[in-house]
């Protein structure tokens, strides 16, 4: 198994990329907290864990909160004795008819950046101990080039998560620790996707796809699971496309 004895923190793992990665990660043997604002949905994946034969655990975090990255961290040390990996996937979407909503600029950078930002910060202090660590940020094609279609706090929050990860990667390389990014192309609309899930917006956006479909959240797990694994022992501050060709193109 890829993950053997590793126990790990999914952020948004209540839904979406986040819920199959948890799950992909327990089937390789990871202890994992399902960290997210969703309870009721974090309490479900974490049955579902469990029913699977894997080791889960529900945590209500919002990844804003400080002090609750303080317990989650905490807990996950007391309860399995160590963190071996972080995945920064927790995210809203910049997908809203109101493209310069003053608002929504704040929410995407809260969220999407400075929660990536308060994970790494307190994830490294436990990886630095143990001598070692991998930590994967979920950010996007918005972070690597401008879309039509989503809102410019977006492609900003989805940019500063692609090189704050070479910043930690660079910064803790020394402790052991492996920091980088994966950029999902289109894929499922987010929960708080509105005009990119429609279907005509989602064509158009289709049409720029060289492989012609959209990714699957396993598609994008698997290259989660990789980084996060020992078999991406010599790749740290890389950015991984999981986009069809997307960025190729
Ligand atoms: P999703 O909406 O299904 O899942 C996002 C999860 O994050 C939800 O469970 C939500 O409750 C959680 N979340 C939101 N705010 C939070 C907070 N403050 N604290 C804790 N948890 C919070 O969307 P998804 O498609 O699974 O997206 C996962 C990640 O992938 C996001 O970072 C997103 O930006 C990125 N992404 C998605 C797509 C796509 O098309 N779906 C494409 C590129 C990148």
């Amino acid at each position: 198994m890829r993950l053997e004895n590793k126990v790990a923190i999914v952020t948004g793992g209540a839904s979406g990329l986040g819920e199959a990665t948890a799950k992909l990660f327990a089937s390789e043997g990871a202890k994992v907290i399902v960290a997210d604002v969703l309870e009721d949905e974090g309490r479900a994946i974490e049955a579902e864990i469990s029913e699977m034969g894997g080791e889960g655990t529900f945590m209500r975090l919002d990844v804003t909160a400080e002090s609750q990255w303080e317990d989650v961290v905490a807990t996950a040390v007391s309860r399995f004795g160590k963190l071996d990996v972080l995945v920064n996937n927790a995210g809203i979407s910049g997908s809203d008819p109101d493209m310069t909503n003053t608002g929504l600029w704040d929410r995407l950078m809260e969220i999407n950046a400075k929660g990536v930002f308060l994970g790494v910060k307190h994830a490294v202090p436990e990886m630095k101990r143990a001598g070692s660590g991998a930590i994967v940020n979920i950010s996007s094609i918005s972070g690597m080039v401008g879309q039509g279609y989503v809102h410019m706090g977006y492609s900003a929050s989805k940019g500063a998560v692609r090189l704050l990860t070479k910043s930690a990667a660079v910064q803790h390389a020394g402790d052991g620790i492996r920091v980088n990014s994966v950029h999902p192309g289109v894929m499922d609309p987010m929960r708080t996707s509105k005009i990119t899930a429609t279907s005509e917006v989602r064509d158009q956006m289709l049409a720029s796809v060289p492989l012609g479909r959209e990714g699957t959240r396993l598609e994008v797990a698997n290259a989660v699971l990789f980084l996060a694994s020992d078999e991406a022992s010599y790749i740290t501050g890389a950015e991984l496309m999981v986009d069809g060709g997307f960025t190729a193109n």
